[in-house]
């Protein structure tokens, strides 16, 4: 691992910078901008530079209440539930095309504010224009009046919109995840809240700012509120008006947000945590397969929910394979997320850093040995959070093995056979993605197939692409996924008329 000297080649816009310099980040309610009504504020930090780069307000149960009522009233009285689909779907493109025009604003927002490489914040903001772009036009396609032939009846299933929608999201993809979230809620025909995550609020800020300037939406139909988990966060999750609750982070706390939806009788979507694992069988090419996965573990600083944390290598190559992985992820350049020379930025918080380096010596501590050894890294001129990335080996009860980490830290083990290989991969509590690895696709298809997760993937990890289901099970999710048809008929319900004839 080295580190990149300090330097911005990143050139950040006077639009940018104009917006960072908003003295108060208020919540995007009903159209305008809201105060908490405690006035109280939280500071929201540069990853890479430690530095303060924002001040957002702290909304707590009684303004998230009074944000979810406006989002009530929008669905009833501002006419965006009964547009013509074709209406809705051309403001979602205008949305996407607004986007589209400022992507490098967007992309700069968003990596000052989750310490994300500015090329890969391109990608976010790309993903985001996509996801927008995508349900725009599936909900065209849609059937919303779909006969069904039964005897001596006429019966139709109806498709309407739900009402409002919460979202809570992470802090990891914080434009993305918003789009997967809202852009099929909108689609349909629902309004929404959003509670971006309290170290990650400023894109979905900056995206209400230009839905604002250019009257993108009808008032109250987006609306965004910012604050911590424990307020903000827990009065989204208890708020009975909602109609559809979606939540994306931890499994700990989509247990919480799952319980509180549940008392109201809310249907919840819950993305949660994974402990994804790559099954590398010995026929691979062994310094492409090893040059792959050393890329997936350090992008976004392995900060990557379905990432391969655990590599599973058949034993005849297990030697080669950790030769080459150890010596690729040494010459990975960490530095400041807008310079162009690093590959791999810091965490997220401070908090974040002493989780990746806690769980390095928890996992020593019970019997990993370290390939590579990890730890704080520094970038000069920089007081972030940066940490290098660690490879582990040994037993996989280890805790570093079973427990989610979130940062760049593979854990690595060999196994025997094909059958040895999809059995270690499924001893996990998560079932998110993971990956199979070799140049007999009929043993790939077989044991992708074989996985207990979401996401089986061949000879590629993290792979999401819009029109396919992307979803977790065990505990990493429940309640159906995202990015596909199955996602835009979640938020549309359904009415079933019949007849007798
Ligand atoms: P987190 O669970 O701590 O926080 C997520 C969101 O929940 C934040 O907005 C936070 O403010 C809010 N929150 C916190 N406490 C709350 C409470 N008591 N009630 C309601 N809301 C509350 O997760 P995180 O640390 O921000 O994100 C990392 C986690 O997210 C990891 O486990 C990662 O795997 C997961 N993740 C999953 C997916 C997926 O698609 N499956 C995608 C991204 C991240």
């Amino acid at each position: 691992m080295s580190t990149s000297p300090v330097e911005q080649s990143v050139e950040v816009s006077a639009a940018v910078l104009k917006f960072l310099a908003t003295p108060l980040h208020k919540s995007f309610v009903g159209g305008g901008w809201v105060e908490a009504e405690d006035n109280q504020t939280f500071d929201v930090v540069d990853p890479g530079s430690a530095e303060k780069i924002a001040t957002v307000t702290s909304f707590k149960k009684a303004d998230v209440d009074k944000a979810v009522g406006v989002a009530d009233h929008a669905f009833q009285k501002s006419g965006w539930a009964k547009m013509q689909v074709a209406e809705r779907a051309a403001c979602l493109h205008r949305i996407a095309d607004a986007v589209e025009t400022r992507k490098a604003d967007f992309a700069a927002v968003e990596s000052l504010d989750c310490g994300k490489i500015y090329n890969q914040a391109l990608g976010d903001v790309q993903n985001f224009i996509d996801t927008f772009r995508y349900f725009a036009d599936l909900s065209q396609a849609v059937n919303y009046r779909q006969v069904i032939a039964v005897k001596n009846h006429e019966a139709w299933v109806s498709r309407k919109p739900w009402g409002p929608c919460g979202f809570i999201i992470p802090w990891n993809f914080p434009f993305l995840l918003a789009g997967w979230g809202l852009a099929p809620a909108l689609a349909a025909g629902n309004t929404c809240v959003l509670k971006p995550a309290e170290d990650t609020p400023l894109s979905s800020l900056y995206l209400c700012r230009i839905i604002q300037e250019l009257d993108l939406l009808p008032e109250g139909v987006l609306n965004v509120v910012t604050g911590l988990g424990e307020t903000a966060g827990a009065a989204i999750s208890q708020n009975p008006k909602f109609r559809r609750m979606s939540f994306t982070g931890s499994p700990e706390v989509g247990r919480m947000v799952a319980e509180a939806a549940g008392r109201n009788l809310i249907p919840v979507k819950c993305e949660l945590g994974g402990k994804g694992a790559a099954v590398i069988f010995n026929d691979v090419d062994i310094q492409q397969t090893a040059e792959k996965l050393v890329q997936a573990i350090t992008f976004h600083s392995g900060q990557v929910c379905c990432d391969a944390t655990r590599w599973l290598i058949q034993s005849d190559i297990y030697d080669d394979f950790v030769g080459e992985c150890v010596t690729r992820m040494k010459s990975v350049q960490v530095g400041y997320q807008m310079d162009s020379k690093a590959q791999m930025g810091p965490v997220v918080s401070s908090k974040q850093r002493t989780r990746v380096l806690s769980y390095l010596k928890k996992g020593v501590a019970d019997g990993a040995d370290l390939l590579l050894e990890g730890g704080e890294a520094h970038v000069p001129g920089k007081k972030g959070f940066y940490v290098k990335p660690a490879l582990l080996a040994g037993s996989l009860n280890n805790v570093a093995a079973r427990e989610e980490i979130f940062g760049p830290v593979a854990f690595l083990a060999p196994f025997s056979s094909e059958e040895d290989g999809v059995r270690l991969a499924n001893d996990t509590e998560y079932g998110l993605g993971n990956s199979v690895w070799s140049k007999d696709l009929q043993r790939c298809a077989r044991v992708a197939e074989a996985f207990v997760a979401g996401n089986g993937w061949i000879n590629a990890h993290n792979v999401v692409v819009h029109g396919v289901p992307y979803g977790g099970v065990g505990k990493s999710g429940m309640g159906g996924g995202v990015v596909s048809p199955d996602t835009l008929n979640d938020y549309l319900r359904p009415i079933s008329v019949v007849r007798p004839l």
